[in-house]
């Protein structure tokens, strides 16, 4: 989950929106201006209505910060380094990088966020009696009574025992203390998340079929996100734990042939490619120094009218670009920089020359062969903060007038906070 719109750092936290946040923002906007607050609180001017749902919107997301906020504090006081927090269409997301190291520290980094929306929404339902107990404006008290609800839905939903959601991540360390394996903890956490997210696909299409089309649609959303997380973390999980504690050293394709920058690539394919029959050639300058990375996609993607003109440096991976590791650095630490890169591929380098490569096939032999290594697994998994409901929507006949919290909560707390998995998500809310 990229942040494309970035809101600056908390704490030293880089915290950004994903653009998906704003159709969140925009049902929840829409959804309470036009639906539950003029059926709930009658007679207002619209303006009135639609100011309500804008603070409405931005409390909210504020509030899901704050979950988020509370996962990475806590995280980073155990020594789990966190990358980022972004807010996006199904909730939030906490980037984490590292494993808790005890089932107890799992175990707080996952419950602080929901304990915070709970406190939240404490703090919410106080504000809603005070506005009310001074005499204030309904549709005020009405405003903070949805946050207040919207707060405790979200901390209810995301303390359901599935992983990637919160409560997947205290299944997790309940199981870890128990069994004493945090593999196996993690890949039963992950199996109750499938389960848990195709039951809401389930829910979400008989929903849909029964008419109630919104509400359906987004349960369904939910749902398929959780299966494909969870599922993404199970395998994750595994292959964390086959690698875990292998060095670079271990595993990479050791002297590459490499190439110079100004060879053309109607040369490599003479001289290298039809004779070696490999997909990787770092390019190395005159001194010793890598200078990119050429693979057999680059090369194949050069009309073969210009092979013959075109120098290597020109389709080449920059440098910068190029995962690398050195030697004695950690297999899952390079993963997790490889993760999203362009080629897939790494360079080893020592004191800035190449020593080796570390192509996929390095990486499907290494998972192949490893399994009689001694097995101590776990990089934080993702994780999801989902919201429960489709934000703010009408929907038919939940809303009874003169009700101050009609207006909102029942009709779904947006989106969620998560924290996601080591390397990458977390939960949704
Ligand atoms: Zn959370």
């Amino acid at each position: 989950m990229r942040s494309s719109i970035s809101l600056g750092r908390i704490g030293g936290v880089p915290v950004g929106l994903n653009v998906s946040v704003l159709v969140i923002v925009v049902i929840l906007v829409v959804g309470l201006a036009f639906g539950r607050f003029p059926i709930a609180f009658p007679g207002l001017p619209t303006a009135a209505y639609v100011l309500a749902a804008l603070v409405s919107a931005v409390l909210f997301l504020a509030s899901l910060l704050a979950h988020e906020l509370a996962h990475a504090i806590v995280a980073r006081r155990h020594g789990v380094e966190v990358t980022g927090i972004t807010l996006w269409l199904l909730g939030g997301v906490a980037q984490l990088r590292g494993e808790p190291r005890s089932p107890a520290a799992d175990l707080k980094i996952a419950g602080v966020g929901p304990l915070t929306s709970v406190v939240l929404g404490g703090f919410f339902a106080l504000v809603t009696w005070g506005v009310s107990a001074v005499g204030g404006p309904a549709l005020v008290s009405g405003m903070f009574g949805y946050l207040a609800v919207v707060n405790v839905l979200l901390a209810v939903f995301n303390l359901i025992p599935a992983a990637p959601l919160d409560g997947g991540r205290v299944l997790r360390a309940f199981l870890w203390a128990r069994w004493g394996d945090r593999l196996r903890a993690a890949v039963a956490a992950a199996r109750a998340g499938r389960v848990f997210g195709y039951t809401l696909i389930i829910l979400g299409f008989l929903n849909l079929v029964s008419g109630l089309g919104f509400q359906g649609l987004w349960l369904a959303l939910i749902g398929l996100f959780l299966v494909n997380a969870a599922s993404a973390e199970e395998q994750q999980t595994q292959i964390d734990a086959a690698l875990h504690g292998i060095k670079v050293a271990e595993v990479m394709s050791r002297q590459p042939i490499t190439a110079q920058p100004d060879e053309t690539v109607a040369g490599l394919i003479d001289r290298l490619v039809l004779r070696h029959h490999l997909s990787t050639y770092p390019l190395v300058d005159d001194d010793g120094r890598f200078a990119g990375l050429v693979t057999l996609g680059r090369i194949r993607a050069v009309d073969p009218a210009r092979r013959e003109a075109t120098a290597l440096r020109e389709i080449a991976c920059p440098p910068p670009d190029v995962p690398s590791a050195r030697p004695d650095d950690l297999l899952t630490e390079l993963l997790q920089r490889m993760s999203g890169s362009t080629d897939g591929r790494a360079v080893v380098l020592d004191d800035g020359r190449i020593v080796g490569l570390v192509t996929p096939s390095d990486i499907s032999r290494t998972i192949q062969t490893v399994d009689l290594r001694a097995r101590e697994p776990y990089r934080t998994p993702r994780g999801a903060d989902l919201a429960p409901h489709p934000p703010g929507g009408p929907s038919a006949g939940d809303s009874r007038p003169g009700d101050p919290t009609s207006g909102g909560p029942s009709s779904g707390g947006p989106a969620s906070s998560g924290t996601v998995r080591s390397t990458g998500r977390r939960d949704a809310a």
